[in-house]
């Protein structure tokens, strides 16, 4: 199924709309509407969901998030920056984890279990995308999702 994924994203964003004000969340989008992905659309927002949850939940009051969705070449890429707590450099090779979570009194408070993350990575292997975290703590995180080429067979 070809989906539209600017549209998708711009709709997950709507959702936590209230979160991110809550929050004071400086939130800026940059939506690349020519940006379509195949796939399972319910699964990619439970991916845009995730994602979205933790950079809200992990930041402080009057944070910064930025998302985009660009096309590249054949390429459509998510980019979503926190200005967050970060993640440890040690913690990072298992962030995606079941069940894996930062420093378990940090995390007690915040809440979780430790799934979000390894379900984003189950749904994005599915769709043979890439994702990437880059994070520095005290500084933020930023994720990138990388979806390949259309397969224009499939239609
Ligand atoms: P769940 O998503 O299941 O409710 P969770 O958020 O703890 O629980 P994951 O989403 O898998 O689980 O994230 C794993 C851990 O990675 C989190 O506990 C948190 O410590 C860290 N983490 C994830 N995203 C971020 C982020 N944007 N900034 C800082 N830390 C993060
Ligand atoms: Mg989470």
């Amino acid at each position: 199924e070809p989906i539209a994924f600017a549209q998708l994203v711009a709709d997950v964003v709507e959702r936590f709309k209230l979160r991110i004000e809550e929050k004071n969340i400086d939130l800026n989008l940059h939506l690349n509407e020519e940006a379509i992905i195949e796939g399972d659309s319910d699964r990619l927002e439970q991916v845009v969901s995730n994602l979205l949850d933790n950079a809200i939940r992990y930041s402080e009051e009057n944070a910064k998030i930025n998302i985009s969705v660009d096309l590249s070449g054949d390429e459509v890429t998510l980019s979503l920056q926190d200005t967050g707590k970060g993640i440890p450099q040690k913690d990072l090779e298992n962030i995606m984890d079941r069940f894996y979570r930062v420093n378990k009194s940090r995390t007690r408070i915040e809440g979780g279990v430790g799934l979000g993350l390894a379900i984003v990575k189950q749904i994005i292997l599915k769709h043979e995308g890439d994702i990437r975290i880059h994070s520095t703590p005290g500084e933020g995180t930023v994720i990138v999702l990388t979806f390949g080429p259309l397969d224009l067979d499939k239609f």
